[in-house]
């Protein structure tokens, strides 16, 4: 099996927590997928029904990216108490070929299946 490389591990995921917290920011929310206070919806919408829409549609891409940032966030944690790369549900270690697909995997191929289905 080959290694996996934690260093790179951690700049990947450390680029995509950068990401993931702009995206948020353009979207208006903080880190914690709390909406800033002063973003406005529904600014030059004719209707309210609108900028309600439009509001329920940011909230559905906030709570998304909030959940990425969360799984990211676990994987950087795991990384500093060496726990990284185990699956959470067996135990076994992750394959190093899921790991580079997507570095905050918490789940083995076999269980990501059996839990999918
Ligand atoms: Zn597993």
């Amino acid at each position: 099996m080959t290694a996996i490389n934690l260093d790179s591990v951690r700049s990947s995921l450390t680029e995509a927590r950068t990401r993931l917290v702009h995206q948020l920011g353009e979207l208006g929310s903080e880190e914690t997928g709390e909406l800033r206070s002063d973003v406005v919806f529904g600014d030059g919408f004719a209707d309210a029904a609108a900028a309600t829409a439009e509001r329920t549609e940011v909230l559905g891409l906030v709570d998304n990216l909030k959940k990425q940032l969360d799984e990211v966030d676990g994987a950087l944690a795991r990384l500093d108490s060496g726990e990284y790369g185990k699956c959470e549900n067996c135990g076994r270690d992750i394959s190093a070929a899921r790991l580079e697909a997507r570095p905050e995997a918490t789940l083995c191929i076999d269980c990501k299946s059996k839990l999918a289905s």
